[in-house]
C-alpha cells in the first residue's frame, strides 16, 4: 500500500511535468546561437570578424566546416593542407563534445523558434518506441546498433552530397545549406540596412529558407549531411556521454511509467535501450532536454564516463533488481 502511494507520488510528479515546459537549458542553447549569429553580424560590419561557421577564424588560420572541408576537395580532385587541418580539427572537437555544434551553435535552432515546426520534438518518438530486439541478450552487451551508428536518410543525403559534387565540380550542397544561408542572410540584412544595398538574394535566402525548414520540418533528423558526418566521428565521443542514475531513475526503481526523456528527445534516443532508439549516442547533441523534463533529476552528464555509457533495458511493469545494471 505504502508502495503503491509512493508509485502514486511518482507518477504525478512525472505528470506535473510538462514535457516541454521545463526545458531551461533550451533557453541558454538559444541564447547561445543568437550571440554567435550576433558575433559574425559585427564582425561583418566592422570587417574585423572571424567569419561564420562555414569559415571562420583568425588572420590565415581560418577554419572550414568539416562538410565544406570535405567537398572542397573533392570538387578540387586534391588535398588542399587548410581543408584537412579544418577536418583533423573538427574530428577532435566532436571526439570530446560530440554533436554539440547542432544544439548550441547551428543557426536552425534560432529559425526553430521562428519555425517552431522546424525543430519538432519527439520528431522520431514514434519509430523509438520499440524495438524488434528489445531485451535480447544483444542489449546487455551493448550490440552493435547500439555502439555505432545508424544509418539513415541524412547518411544517404551526406553521400549524395559528395557525388554531386564529384559530378558538377562544387559543393551543391553549399548552395542550400540552411547554415550558410543563415550567415549569408544576415550579412545581406545588415548591408541592406548600413550600406542600402538591394539585391534579390534578400528575399531569396529567407525565402529559400523558409522552405526548407517549413516544408521540411524533420530537416535536422532526416535530411543534414553536416550532421551526418559528425554523428560518424562522434561515435567515439566518451565524453559529456548523458547517463542515467538508476538510483533515481523513476522508471527504473519505481517501476513508474515514465518515458519523457524518450519522448524529448529530439534525435530519438532512448537512453534506458540505446538499441532500441531511432538513434544512438553519436546522434547525441547535448541539447539537455532529457536531463531538464526528468521529474527525478536522474540524467547527467559526467566529463569522464564512468566506465562505459550505461544501457539498460528496463520496463515500466517489471523494474530490474537494484544492481542489475547492464553495461554495453
Ligand atoms: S540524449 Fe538528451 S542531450 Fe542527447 S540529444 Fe537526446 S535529449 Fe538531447
Ligand atoms: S531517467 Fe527518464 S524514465 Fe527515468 S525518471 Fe528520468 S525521465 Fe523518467
Amino acid at each position: 500500500m505504502a508502495r503503491k502511494g509512493e508509485e502514486g507520488k511518482a507518477t504525478e510528479a512525472v505528470e506535473s511535468r510538462a514535457p516541454h515546459g521545463a526545458l531551461k537549458t533550451a533557453r541558454v542553447r538559444f541564447a547561445v546561437a543568437v550571440g554567435v549569429l550576433a558575433l559574425a553580424a559585427v564582425g561583418y560590419f566592422t570587417a574585423t570578424g572571424m567569419g561564420n561557421a562555414c569559415a571562420g577564424g583568425w588572420g590565415d588560420l581560418v577554419l572550414l566546416c568539416p562538410l565544406g572541408a570535405l567537398t572542397a576537395m573533392v570538387a578540387q580532385h586534391a588535398i588542399i593542407p587548410q581543408a584537412v587541418v579544418s577536418l583533423v580539427l573538427a574530428a577532435a572537437v566532436l571526439l570530446v563534445g560530440g554533436r554539440f555544434f547542432c544544439s548550441w551553435v547551428c543557426p536552425t535552432v534560432v529559425l526553430g523558434k521562428v519555425l517552431p515546426s522546424s525543430r519538432g520534438l519527439k520528431a522520431r518518438g514514434d519509430e523509438s518506441a520499440g524495438c524488434s530486439e528489445a531485451g535480447c541478450a544483444a542489449c546487455a552487451r551493448g550490440c552493435g546498433k547500439a555502439r555505432g551508428v545508424k544509418l539513415d536518410s541524412r547518411h544517404a543525403i551526406l553521400a549524395a552530397a559528395v557525388v554531386s559534387t564529384l559530378i558538377f565540380g562544387f559543393p551543391v550542397f553549399c548552395l542550400v545549406c540552411p547554415v550558410g544561408l543563415t550567415f549569408a542572410g544576415v550579412l545581406l540584412v545588415m548591408r541592406l540596412f548600413a550600406f542600402g544595398e538591394v539585391t534579390w538574394a534578400v528575399l531569396a535566402i529567407p525565402a529559400i529558407l523558409a522552405v526548407e525548414l517549413a516544408l521540411l520540418p524533420r530537416w535536422c533528423q532526416n535530411i543534414c549531411p553536416l550532421g551526418a558526418l559528425q554523428s560518424l566521428v562522434a561515435v567515439g565521443n566518451r565524453m559529456f556521454v548523458p547517463t542515467v542514475d538508476r538510483e533515481s531513475c523513476l522508471k527504473a526503481t519505481r517501476g513508474v511509467s515514465c518515458d519523457a526523456c524518450v519522448q524529448v528527445c529530439p534525435e530519438g534516443i532512448n537512453l534506458h535501450d540505446v538499441a532500441a532508439g531511432a538513434t544512438t549516442l553519436a546522434d547525441c547533441t547535448k541539447c539537455r532536454d532529457c536531463a531538464d523534463v526528468c521529474p527525478a533529476g536522474a540524467i547527467s552528464f559526467p566529463l569522464l564516463p564512468k566506465g562505459t555509457p550505461k544501457i539498460s533495458t528496463v520496463s515500466a511493469s517489471e523494474p530490474d533488481e537494484p544492481g542489475d545494471l547492464r553495461e554495453a
